[in-house]
């Protein structure tokens, strides 16, 4: 297929080099980023996008996404597909994916979980809003890119799964940070407090796949210093985005948004910036309840 794909930073590189690597004709874009090997240099994004079958997108945010969306509609032809891949607010997602439907092409919102390690092992996970016609063009790239790719519904619907998984991770691991903090100050064990949450009934991922107590549970960025994996801005990134959806819809998230309220004071006065989402845990050990 002959692909575009604008946006070759740390994700879009690796998923755009993965598609050239199965042999597609992919042309890139990006304002700053070089482009991977295999990849075709294009001098903007609308020349990224003439003639290509399917273009993605893997940008900052939903301005940025929004302010693509008006230099490549224009220049895809009939029957193409917008295929974005980025984390932003779901009426950005239907606003792109309805501008493009105006015009004649096919549009999705495939946000991604899996990270960077996910998008170079093209192992990631596609979480898919929009029509059934587009989804089956774009379903053999996924595959490419992806282990796994779910069509969640219409157009917001990738992003609308996307910030309520987020928005769990973002609570568990606030939770099971602070359940090691107590338990050190009531003098429980660590190893022995993983052996029995893990498997009782305050199992979740955070605890059993990404414990952020470090030598305790799998490998994870606890036992590297708290290097990301997944930096805690990221993880502020998508509280925001489900705070200001919850806001929209008039949902009633208390958790989600007493969580955001601790990522913010983390990543903007607290030294979080930089770190992984799960250096909580050093956080609240320091912590008493004034
Ligand atoms: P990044 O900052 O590394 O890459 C974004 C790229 O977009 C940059 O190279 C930037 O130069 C480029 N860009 C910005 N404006 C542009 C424009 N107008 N035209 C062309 N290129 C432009 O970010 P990333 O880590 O690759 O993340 C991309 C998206 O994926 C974000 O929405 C993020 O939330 C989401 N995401 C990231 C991760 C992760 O672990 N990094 C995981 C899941 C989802």
């Amino acid at each position: 297929m002959k692909i575009g794909f604008i946006g070759l930073g740390n994700m879009g590189a690796p998923m755009a080099a993965n598609l050239a690597k199965a042999g597609h004709e992919v042309s890139g874009f990006d304002l700053a980023a070089p482009c991977p090997e295999g990849v075709n240099k294009a001098k903007t994004a609308a020349q990224a996008a003439t003639g290509a079958e399917v273009v993605f997108t893997m940008l900052p945010n939903g301005a940025i996404l929004r302010a693509v969306a008006n230099d490549v509609v224009p220049a895809m032809s009939p029957g193409a597909v917008l295929c974005d891949c980025s984390t932003v607010d779901v009426d950005s997602a239907r606003a792109v994916a309805e501008q493009a439907e105006a015009a004649g092409l096919g549009a999705l919102d495939a946000p991604v979980s899996g990270g960077v390690g996910g998008a170079a092992g093209g192992t990631l996970t596609f979480m898919v809003g929009g029509g059934d016609d587009a989804f089956a063009t774009v379903e053999p790239l996924f595959d490419i890119m992806g282990q796994k790719a779910v069509h969640c519904g219409t157009s917001g619907a990738g992003q609308a799964a996307k910030i309520c998984n987020n928005m769990v991770l973002g609570v568990t691991m606030i939770a099971t940070c602070e359940a090691f903090a107590l338990a050190d100050k009531l003098g429980l064990d660590r190893q022995k407090m993983f052996d029995v949450v893990s498997t009782s009934s305050g199992y979740s991922w955070s605890m059993n796949a990404y414990c952020p107590a470090p030598g305790v549970g799998p490998q994870s960025p606890a036992d590297n210093g708290y290097k990301p994996g997944f930096a805690a801005e990221l993880m502020l990134k998508d509280l925001r985005l489900s705070q200001q959806a919850a806001e929209g819809v008039d949902a009633d998230t208390p958790m989600g948004e007493l969580a955001t309220a601790l990522y913010t004071s983390f990543v903007e006065t607290e030294g979080g910036l930089g770190r992984d989402f799960s250096a909580m845990l050093p956080h609240f050990e320091k912590r008493g309840r004034g």
